[in-house]
C-alpha cells in the first residue's frame, strides 16, 4: 500500500491529465453506450414506418455519438500516455540524479546488468501502473454511476441486476483473481529481469567465456531464463484470458437480464417497445468499461515489483552527506586520523590513516595489493566519507564543499577508464564538453596522442568502439591523460595508471603523465616501482595503517617494508 501511494505521489502535476484521461474515458464508454442504444432505437422506430422526419433525430444522434466515441477514445490514449510518459521521463531524471549520489559500493553490490534492467525495462513496466491500474477503475466507477443513473430516470427496476453484473464483474472476479494475477505479474517480472540479466551478461563477458571455454553453459543460463520467461509468460496468458472468458460471461448474462426484465416491463405496458432494444444494448455497450478491470491487478503485481526494484533506487540515501555549494579556496589536502570501512561490522581498510599533501606537490602511495590504497583515492573523490577522522581541502573539511565540487577539482586517472563508444574527440571533451577545438587538440598533443591520431583517416572523428576495444591500452591511458589535461584540475589522483600495460608503454605512459602534471597535487597509487624516485614523498601503505614515509632513497636506505617491495620486484624482473 505505501508503494501504491508512492507511486500515486509520483505522478505530481502530471494527475490532472490523467484526470482529464479518465474524464475523456468514460465520456468514449459513454458514447459507445450511446451509439449503441439510439442505433436499436432508430431500426426500432423505423420498422414502424413512422414519418422520414421523426427519424431525423436519431440517425445524427448515432452519427454524433459514432464520431464523439472514435474522438474520444483517440484523446484518451492521447492524455494518458501523454501523462505516462512525462511521468517516466521525470522518474529516470530523479533516478539517475540518486545514481549520482550514490556510493560505488552500492553500485558494485547491485551490479551493471541488474541496474541497466532497473533504469530501462522496471521504469518502462511502471507506465502500466498508471495505464492499466489507475485509470480503468476510475473510468469504470463514473460508467457505472452513469448507467445507474440513465436506467435509473428510464427503468429504475433494471438497476439491480445491472448494479449486481458491475459488482460481480468489476469487483468479485477481480479479487477471486487478485492473488494468482498478482503472484504471476510478480514472477513474470522477476523472470523478465533475469533473462534481461543473462543477455546482458553474455554479451558483455563473452570474451572471457569464449576463452574459459564456458559459452556453452552461459548459453544453456540464457535459455533456462527465457524458458522461465516463456512459460511465465504462457501461464499469464492461461490465466488473463480465463478472468477475460469469466468477466465476459458475467456481463453477457447480465446483458441478458436487462433484456428479459426489460421485456417483461414491456409485455406489462410500463416501458415502450421501441426502447427494448436500447436499453438493453446500452448496457451492453458499458460493459465495455469493466473489462480491463479483471487484467488490473495482474499489471498491479507486475508493475509493484517494478516499482519495489525502482524506488530502491531512490530511496537509497546516499553515503555521501550532502553540503552546500562554495568552492575551495586553495587544495592542499590533509587526512587525519582517518578510519574507513566498507561494511559497518567488518574490518577497517583505512585505520587512523593521517597525511599532508601541500599543493602542487607530488606524492606517491605505495602498497601491496589490498593496502587500502585505491579506497584512499575513493574517499578524497567523495565516492564515499570516512567514518571516523576528517580530510580536509583548503583547509576546510571535504564534507563541507558538494560532491561535484571536489570532483572538479580533482582529476582522476584509473587502470581501466571507461571510454564510450563515440568518437575520440567526444571521448576527450567528456572532460569538459565546451572545450574549443584548439583546446581538444592542445590536449591530444601533450598526452602523445597526435601522432597515433594523424595516421588513421578520419583523426580525431574516428570511433573508439565500445569501451574503446579499438585501442590498445596505452592509447586508452592517453585518452583518459587528455581528458584530465582538458579538465584541468589542481589535484590528480593517478590510481595504478599503468597496470596492465607493457614495460615500454609503461614508461612512456609515465613519462608523459609526470611532464604534463607538473604544477598540480599528484597523487600517484602503485604497487610498482616505475616513476616513483620522482616523487616528492612516498607514502607506504600497509593493512590501512601508513607503516612508512620518506623519499626514495631515503626509504630503500631504511631497508623496510619499501624495501623489500623494491627487492622483490627487482627480483621478477631479474628471473
Ligand atoms: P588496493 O587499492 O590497495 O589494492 P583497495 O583499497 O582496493 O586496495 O582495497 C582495500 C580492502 O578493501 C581490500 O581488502 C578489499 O577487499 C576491500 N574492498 C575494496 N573495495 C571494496 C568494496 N567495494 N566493498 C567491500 N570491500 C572492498
Amino acid at each position: 500500500m505505501r508503494c501504491f501511494r508512492r507511486l500515486l505521489g509520483l505522478a505530481g502535476p502530471a494527475w490532472r491529465l490523467l484526470a482529464a484521461a479518465a474524464m475523456v474515458g468514460f465520456l468514449a464508454v459513454a458514447a459507445g453506450a450511446g451509439m449503441l442504444a439510439i442505433a436499436a432505437y432508430l431500426i426500432a422506430t423505423a420498422a414502424l414506418s413512422p414519418p422520414l422526419s421523426a427519424l431525423s433525430v436519431p440517425i445524427a444522434g448515432v452519427r454524433l455519438f459514432t464520431l464523439l466515441r472514435a474522438g474520444a477514445r483517440y484523446l484518451e490514449r492521447y492524455l494518458a500516455h501523454d501523462a505516462t510518459l512525462r511521468l517516466l521521463s521525470g522518474l529516470r531524471v530523479r533516478l539517475y540524479a540518486s545514481l549520482e549520489q550514490m556510493p560505488s559500493v552500492r553500485f558494485a553490490a547491485i551490479g551493471d546488468a541488474d541496474l541497466f534492467t532497473r533504469i530501462v525495462a522496471d521504469v518502462d513496466r511502471l507506465q502500466y501502473f498508471y495505464l492499466r491500474v489507475v485509470l480503468p477503475p476510475l473510468i469504470a466507477i463514473l460508467a457505472a454511476t452513469g448507467l445507474t443513473v440513465f436506467l435509473g430516470l428510464y427503468a429504475g427496476r433494471l438497476v439491480f441486476p445491472v448494479v449486481i453484473g458491475f459488482l460481480l464483474a468489476g469487483v468479485a472476479l477481480p479479487l477471486t483473481f487478485n492473488r494468482r494475477q498478482a503472484g504471476m505479474g510478480r514472477k513474470m517480472a522477476a523472470a523478465g529481469a533475469e533473462f534481461n540479466t543473462a543477455i546482458i551478461d553474455s554479451l558483455s563477458g563473452w570474451r572471457e567465456l569464449a576463452a574459459a571455454g564456458n559459452t556453452a553453459r552461459q548459453i544453456e543460463r540464457a535459455i533456462q531464463a527465457g524458458d522461465n520467461l516463456a512459460q511465465a509468460q504462457r501461464r499469464t496468458a492461461d490465466l488473463t484470458g480465463l478472468a477475460d472468458a469469466a468477466s465476459g460471461l458475467v456481463m453477457n448474462i447480465t446483458t441478458l437480464t436487462v433484456f428479459l426484465a426489460a421485456a417483461e416491463m414491456v409485455r406489462g405496458g410500463q416501458l415502450a417497445g421501441v426502447y427494448l432494444g436500447a436499453l438493453t444494448l446500452a448496457v451492453q455497450g458499458a460493459t465495455e468499461a469493466v473489462q480491463p478491470l479483471t487484467a488490473a491487478f495482474r499489471y498491479w503485481g507486475e508493475s509493484l515489483a517494478a516499482a519495489e526494484r525502482v524506488l530502491s533506487l531512490l530511496t537509497s540515501t546516499p553515503a555521501v552527506a550532502k553540503a552546500n555549494g562554495e568552492t575551495p579556496a586553495a587544495y592542499d589536502l590533509e587526512l587525519r586520523d582517518v578510519r574507513f570501512r566498507y561494511r559497518p561490522d567488518g574490518p577497517w581498510v583505512l585505520d587512523g590513516v593521517s597525511l599532508s599533501l601541500p599543493a602542487g606537490s607530488r606524492v606517491a602511495v605505495v602498497g601491496a595489493s589490498g593496502a587500502g590504497k585505491s579506497t584512499l583515492a575513493g574517499l578524497l573523490l567523495r565516492f564515499y566519507d570516512q567514518e571516523e577522522g576528517s580530510i580536509f581541502l583548503g583547509g576546510r573539511k571535504i564534507g563541507a564543499y558538494t560532491a561535484e565540487t571536489v570532483r572538479a577539482a580533482i582529476g582522476l586517472i584509473e587502470q581501466h577508464n571507461h571510454l564510450f563508444n563515440a568518437s575520440i574527440a567526444d571521448n576527450i571533451r567528456l572532460a569538459k564538453p565546451s572545450a574549443a577545438e584548439d583546446e581538444v587538440a592542445a590536449a591530444v598533443r601533450d598526452a602523445g596522442l597526435e601522432e597515433i591520431i594523424g595516421k588513421w583517416p578520419q583523426g580525431l572523428s574516428t570511433f573508439v568502439g565500445e569501451n574503446g576495444h579499438c585501442l590498445s591500452g596505452g592509447e586508452r591511458q592517453r585518452v583518459a591523460i587528455a581528458r584530465v589535461l582538458l579538465k584541468q584540475p589542481a589535484i590528480v589522483v593517478l590510481d595504478e595508471p599503468t597496470e596492465g600495460l607493457d614495460p615500454e608503454s609503461e614508461q612512456a605512459v609515465m613519462a608523459t603523465l609526470l611532464t604534463n602534471m607538473a604544477g598540480r597535487t599528484t597523487i600517484l597509487i602503485t604497487h610498482r616501482m616505475a616513476g616513483l624516485a620522482a616523487m616528492d614523498d612516498i607514502v607506504v601503505l600497509d593493512q590501512g595503517r601508513v607503516a612508512e614515509r620518506g623519499k626514495f632513497n631515503e626509504l630503500l636506505a631504511r631497508r623496510g617494508l619499501f624495501f623489500e617491495m623494491w627487492r622483490l620486484e627487482q627480483d621478477v624482473f631479474r628471473s
